[in-house]
């Protein structure tokens, strides 16, 4: 199937990350246990190395499962405690909390995503009118600029679905500074193969690289550097020795969290539940909020057209989604009603004919999911059918204070770990 930029996006099963990815929560359980002896201080040590797709257990790779909520932040966090001492696990133990920084700080600015889809649709429409800029675009999602190392993440990434870190740093970088391609197409790029693919740490990221998420700070990639942390693999000739960062627009003023339910106050007793791919573990929503008496489930292809990742992700998602529906019903946790479209009117019905008048769905952060749902509230609204949001209690301790950078949120990490019962 070709991607937004008219590439063909490939799949196949030969890397290290692919073998084991099946998209079940089993599979992302037996990850963690398999990394939680890595997680203390040899994580803190070697994390920053990129061995190559081969070789990834300096770092979990447990993106995909945290990124839908198959596993979530504080099981990972839980089993990495039990392990190790708060302080041998800090590094990790922060860069998980990236994650929610990140995600907190985009909800309390919905208009940076927004404007990343509108610049988006216009940097396309420049693409077609600028044959020059159109092929340097393609050599550099075919991974044929002759840049080494840059080349060969742009393959990785569209064979495997996954990218290090320090190579999602290093390919922004080089694409931004050297290439001087447009930041959003690369942000895109990104979207469509990343099996972990999230509005917040990837649109995020690429401005922090830019210079336009910390204003006046950008990521230049060095080729020292590259070849220190990829064992020598690649040392790339002519990037740029300069980021000059990017102009945009000021950051906005963080704004309320949207209204939802506290989860710990929410009763789902008997009631109905939306369940979609940002939330794939309604067990622990079950467990705090009481059984409902029917499951909806939005599966991928509700969201098409709009669902901005690629192939790979939705694969991934469809393959989650089977698996909860399994779960549900082997587990007794209730019926569960799977539906490949949002039509208001027919859950409206169903809601109906379960004699209520609310449905509850756990809160989306900012992206696709979100504006769907938020589209789907209204459409109910006028069936006279609430959709009543509940905001998870990590979500809800946590967001609120990603309003400045991540450091000033980084104080409130203990707080936030005992607030969960870990601390
Ligand atoms: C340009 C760029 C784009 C990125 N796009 C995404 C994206 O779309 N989705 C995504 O989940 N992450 C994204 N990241 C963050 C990070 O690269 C990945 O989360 C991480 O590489 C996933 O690998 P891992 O599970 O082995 O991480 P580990 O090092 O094992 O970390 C454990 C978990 O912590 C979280 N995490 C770690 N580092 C970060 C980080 N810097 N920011 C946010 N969360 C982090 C992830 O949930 C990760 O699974 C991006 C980073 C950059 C620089």
């Amino acid at each position: 199937m070709p991607s937004a930029l008219g590439f063909p996006v490939m799949f196949s099963t030969d890397s290290c990350l692919m073998k084991d990815s099946a998209p079940n929560r089993a599979c992302g359980l037996q990850r963690l246990e398999t990394f939680v002896p890595n997680a203390g201080r040899d994580y803190a040590r070697n994390r920053n190395s990129d061995h190559g797709p081969e070789r990834r257990d300096n770092v979990s790779v447990l993106s995909p499962w945290i990124r839908y909520r198959i596993i979530t932040e504080s099981e990972v966090l839980v089993r990495v405690l039990e392990a190790h001492s708060a302080t041998a696990a800090e590094k990790f133990i922060q860069e998980v909390l990236w994650r929610t920084y990140w995600k907190g700080w985009l909800d309390q600015r919905p208009a940076v995503w927004h404007q990343y889809v509108v610049e988006c649709d216009q940097a396309r429409e420049t693409v077609q009118s600028s044959p020059d800029l159109e092929r340097r675009l393609e050599a550099a999602v075919g991974g044929r600029t002759g840049i080494e190392g840059f080349d060969d993440w742009a393959q990785e990434l569209t064979r495997t679905g996954y990218l290090h870190n320090h190579a999602r740093m290093w390919f922004a970088s080089i694409w931004i500074f050297t290439l001087k391609l447009p930041w959003v197409l690369g942000a895109d790029f990104f979207l469509r193969h990343l099996l972990d693919g999230d509005p917040a740490s990837n649109t995020l990221s690429w401005r922090w690289v830019a210079g336009l998420q910390t204003p006046g700070k950008t990521y230049l990639a060095r080729p020292d550097n590259i070849e220190k942390f990829t064992d020598g693999r690649f040392r790339p000739k002519g990037l740029a020795t300069r980021a000059e960062a990017l102009k945009g627009a000021p950051l906005p003023s963080p704004a309320p969290l949207p209204p939802a339910v506290d989860e710990p106050s929410a009763d789902l007793t008997d009631q109905l539940l939306l369940i979609h791919p940002e939330d794939l573990h309604p067990e622990s929503l079950i467990s705090t909020c009481g059984r409902p008496s029917l499951m909806l489930l939005l599966e991928p292809e509700a969201f098409l057209p709009h669902w901005p990742w690629g192939d790979k992700a939705k694969r991934f998602v469809s393959g989650a989604c089977d698996d909860l529906a399994g779960r549900m019903e082997q587990g007794g946790h209730g019926p569960v009603q799977r539906l490949e479209s949002i039509d208001a009117e027919s859950i409206a019905a169903a809601v109906t004919k379960a004699g209520r008048e609310q449905l509850f769905t756990p809160v989306a952060a900012v992206g696709p999911v979100a504006d769907a749902l938020k589209q789907l509230e209204k459409d109910l609204d006028r069936e006279g059918i609430q959709l009543v949001s509940i905001r998870r209690d990590w979500d809800q301790a946590a967001w609120p204070l990603a309003t400045r950078g991540f450091f000033p949120f980084r104080k409130h990490i203990p707080k936030l770990l005992a607030r969960a019962g870990l601390g």
